[in-house]
């Protein structure tokens, strides 16, 4: 049990757990960097400590300051958020050693799964299918690597087994390429995350991305939460995501999502993780684990009604998971939209101090910003400046009550990329729904050219 909580991260998800703390009457320590000092959540914690100056590697990535901001305000647990040390299998440790909680899994799981090979090898065995591939690292030898390589077949993808925000991957059509390939997504992966295996897996060519939102506890409960569709991404990044998967069926993701509680149990996985699944052709393929709450998980909230961030607490403190599978059913559809402070069309980051903010309101309208007038946004954090959720009883009355909220949602200071959600929700491939990962791509390289001819 605990009764203070110390927030690991800023912006609007450290507000998210703010919310979600005093909601269980729970106090908060904010923990913050110099050029955050006036965000909103840092005002209304219980107490609020600064670690250090405005780049993260000086602050919010500092293990050690954040072990010792919780030292002497007296948290005894620790929220990581998304990003930073959230999936950081050291830092878990080093709060586990210090007889702190952890709010999310064991330092453990977050090891076995942050290892892309081992999470692959982890569901395999607990039934999951995945993406057919190496099944392990990439040989060493270049007559294995060959030979692995056309058991796999072309096209195919080589993927850093460390990992992660759509980086240390190369997609290989044609054997001519591959060994140049491997050697290049070595060194990078080594340069970037410090690990140079390299996995293999069969490219696919169209797929969607649909997730599967799980919730364990310590008492061998687990739940999943039905699925969201995150296909409209552009460089692997995710841009608007929905709840439920347009058009796929019910069975199938019944079936996967069993599957994903059976291998929670199977790992012994406690706290809340989504699972990332290709989909194509009717079939589902694990690609990776996320041991954290998600930017997306509002979407899935309010489907189900559950308070995803309240779940992880109360299964930090060690209590049971609040509800039951047979509780669990998807009401209505839900989308929501990233609003980045960023160009709408050339992407550029976009910095200034925010002169106007308005919100939208009306029926299944919910934000989730830190934004205020007088905010200054600066270039040392993720461009992510708000979330606009929209529910619906229907996925069209979603839609069109989206649009409503974007043309009365106000952000000035600085440029966004409403405009360019506003454009893809009128896109014929939205709105029919379904569309595959690469069609924000296609779709904006198209619209490049027409306004070059
Ligand atoms: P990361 O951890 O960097 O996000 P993922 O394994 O989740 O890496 O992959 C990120 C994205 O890369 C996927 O959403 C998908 O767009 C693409 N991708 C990954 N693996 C494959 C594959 N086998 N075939 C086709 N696209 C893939």
């Amino acid at each position: 049990m605990f009764d203070k909580v110390l927030i690991a991260n800023r912006g609007e998800v450290a507000l998210r757990i703010w919310r979600a703390c005093k909601s269980l009457g729970l106090q908060t320590v904010a923990v913050y960097s110099e050029a955050d000092r006036d965000l909103r959540h840092v005002k209304l914690a219980d107490s609020s400590i600064c670690i250090g100056p405005a780049p993260a590697s000086k602050s919010y990535l500092l293990q050690e300051r954040i072990l010792l901001a919780a030292q002497l305000t007296g948290a005894q647990a620790i929220h990581p958020g998304y990003g930073f040390l959230s999936e950081n299998a050291h830092f878990v440790k080093a709060i586990e050693e210090a007889d702190l909680t952890f709010i999310g899994p064991s330092s453990a799981a977050i090891a076995c799964m942050g290892d892309k090979v081992s999470a692959k090898q982890a569901m395999i065995a607990a039934g999951v299918p995945c993406v057919p591939g190496s099944e392990g690292a990439v040989p060493e030898s270049e007559s294995e690597i060959l030979e692995c390589a056309r058991k796999v077949g072309y096209p195919l993808i080589i993927k850093a087994a460390g990992g992660g925000g759509g980086r240390g991957m190369r997609v290989v059509n044609a054997e001519s390429e591959l060994l140049g390939a491997v050697t290049l997504t070595r060194e990078e992966a080594n340069a970037a995350f410090g690990n140079p295996v390299v996995y293999m897996e069969r490219f696919l060519q169209a797929p969607r991305h649909v997730e599967i939102q799980i919730l364990a506890d310590q008492h061998g409960n687990a739940i999943w939460l039905g699925e969201r569709d995150c296909s409209t991404q552009r460089r692997h990044q995710k841009l608007i995501e929905e709840s439920p998967a347009p058009g796929v069926s019910r069975d199938s993701i019944e079936r996967i999502g069993q599957l994903c509680v059976k291998a929670c149990l199977a790992i012994g996985y406690v706290g809340a993780g989504t699972f990332e699944f290709l989909y194509e052709n009717e079939a589902f393929f694990f690609i990776e684990m996320n041991t954290r709450v998600q930017v997306e998980h509002p979407v899935t909230e309010m489907v189900t009604g559950v308070d995803i961030v309240a779940e992880q607490l109360r299964v930090a403190m060690g209590l049971p998971l609040s509800i039951t599978q047979d509780k669990i059913s998807l009401s209505g559809h839900a989308i929501e939209c990233r609003i980045n402070a960023e160009n709408a069309w050339t992407f550029s980051p976009s910095a200034g101090t925010v002169s106007d903010w308005l919100p939208p309101g009306g029926p299944g309208i919910r934000i989730e910003s830190h934004l205020r007038p007088g905010y200054r946004m600066t270039s040392h954090y993720d461009s992510l400046i708000a979330k606009v959720i929209a529910h619906g009883a229907t996925r069209q009355q979603a839609i069109e009550r989206m649009k409503v909220a974007l043309s009365e949602l106000i952000i000035a200071g600085f440029d966004s990329n409403i405009p360019l959600h506003q454009e893809i929700l009128k896109t014929p491939q939205f709105v029919q729904g379904g569309a595959n990962i690469h069609y924000l791509e296609h779709y904006l390289s198209e619209r490049e050219g027409n306004q070059m001819s």
